[in-house]
């Protein structure tokens, strides 16, 4: 279902009558194209206090994409490093770095702060890069213009590892994310030979992948190089073979909650699997007290039970390459909970418990990331049978004022799945606009 609101809100007369109203005024994203690839404009690279890793960070920034300036009258990025900041006092630092120049920034911009990680013996430096969250989440809330603004925390010594993350968050891949907290750990972060085909000699699978969100996420790791194996269940094969054809790829017509999912995933996959992306969903909403048995066991074996299943087979076969990427599909709904959803937002939020605890140890035995996208109201046939006015409320309910699109969860999974994301690792990055919902 097309939103409507937002091609008002983009004529004249539309914006006159919705400014009157005091409504909300969605921008048009600028999402990635071969015509619009980078952000229109420099970056600005500013320091709050005396920074330990401000060359390292020049370098790596220089190497992320856009022009990486140190003044600029309408930037369209700028970054801000703050990992010094370690006092209450030293905030100060911040504000004043970013209050003379956040006005200038371009449409569409990108503010990414550097912080660090809070320190569990240092609670003045824990107080400090803490508050940087609640800065960020609220610039988020209030920089408006389809700019987007996002907290990076990168331990100590790895700043070389946040290249990859900050190559996606200034740039127009990441326009529908805002409001978020990464941490990059300390890992090898890898590397990419061709940033015009990052993913290129590698082997993905993607569950769910004959329509919306994963025919995207099919179509996005092809782009970026990777041959791409297509699973869905036989029911929808006619959609299947169509999005396979389109892209080169292979279809697997098969039940993820099949007992033999994983050989014949293994199977499908002779030279193993370089990136594992668990998408396939189910919603079965009822609130619980008239929610049947099967509507409850359902969701949780598809979403949730298969994902484990697969996961656990294919690791201990061996099928997911050293150097793998996990990415498995939550829900801002398991993060703030939904009326009507409690199978869905359990089956969601034990994704995220899969996530944190498996990513530690896959990387360790393996040198395999896990991570997570978290979408929020993305528009697709799953939200198009939402009832109107809930629809309407979930669209309007973000920074951003509008539903994402399934290229936005599509891009994340591309940049988690990256060789050069190995310092990327236990992240569950939600990709909704900066909801309200779970904020
Ligand atoms: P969709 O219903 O459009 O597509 C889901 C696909 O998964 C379908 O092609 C379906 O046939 C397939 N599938 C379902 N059960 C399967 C099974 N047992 N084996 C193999 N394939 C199976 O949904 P979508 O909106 O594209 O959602 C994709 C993922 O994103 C889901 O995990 C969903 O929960 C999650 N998500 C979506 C939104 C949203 O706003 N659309 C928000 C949060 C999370």
């Amino acid at each position: 279902m097309a939103d409507r609101y937002l091609h008002l809100t983009s004529t004249a007369t539309g914006r006159f009558l919705t400014r009157r109203l005091g409504l909300p005024q969605p921008a048009r994203l600028r999402r990635w194209t071969l015509e619009t690839p980078t952000l229109p404009g420099p970056a600005l690279h500013l320091t709050a206090g005396d920074s330990a890793v401000t060359d390292e960070l020049g370098a790596v920034l220089a190497a992320c994409g856009p022009e990486v300036v140190a003044r600029a009258d309408r930037p369209a990025g700028i970054v801000l490093d703050a990992t010094a900041v370690g006092t209450a006092a030293g905030l100060g630092a911040v504000h004043a770095a970013l209050h003379p120049v956040v006005r200038s920034l371009a449409p569409g911009g990108r503010i990414v702060v550097l912080g660090t990680h809070p320190s569990p013996d240092d609670h003045h430096q824990a107080a400090a890069q803490q508050a940087l969250e609640g800065f960020v989440r609220s610039l988020g809330k209030e920089i408006g213009k389809g700019a987007t603004v996002q907290l990076v925390r990168i331990a100590p010594g790895a700043v070389a590892g946040a290249g990859s993350t900050l190559r996606f968050l200034l740039s127009p891949r990441s326009a529908y994310i805002s409001g978020q907290v990464i941490e990059v750990t300390d890992a090898a972060p890898g590397t990419v030979a061709d940033w015009a085909a990052p993913l290129a000699g590698r082997t993905a699978l993607v569950t769910g992948a004959a329509r919306g969100i994963g025919a995207s996420v099919a179509s996005v790791l092809a782009r970026d190089g990777a041959h791409v194996i297509c699973l869905d269940i036989p029911q929808a094969q006619e959609d299947l073979v169509r999005t396979a054809d389109r892209l080169g790829a292979t279809a697997l017509p098969l039940d993820i909650t099949a007992d033999d999912a994983a050989e014949r995933i293994a199977a499908a996959a002779p030279d193993g699997l370089d990136i594992l992306v668990h998408n396939a969903g189910i919603t079965r909403d009822r609130r619980l007290a008239n929610m049947a048995a099967d509507r409850w066991a359902s969701v949780i074996d598809v979403n949730l039970d298969s994902v484990l299943r697969t996961t656990d087979a294919l690791l201990k076969a061996g099928t997911v390459n050293r150097g793998g990427r996990i990415v498995a599909t939550a829900s801002i709904a398991g993060i703030a909970g939904n009326n009507g959803q409690t199978n869905y937002a359990a089956s969601k939020a034990g994704i995220i418990g899969l996530v944190r605890s498996l990513a530690p140890r896959a990387a360790a035995d393996h040198g395999i990331t896990v991570n997570a996208v978290a979408p929020g109201f993305i528009e697709t046939k799953m939200t198009a049978a939402v009832p109107l006015f809930i629809r309407e409320a979930g669209r309007r309910m973000n920074s951003l004022s509008q539903g994402g699109l399934p290229v936005d969860v599509a891009e994340t999974t591309a940049w988690f799945a990256q060789p050069a994301s190995g310092a990327v690792n236990g992240q569950i990055v939600r990709v909704c606009g900066q909801s309200l919902l779970g904020a």
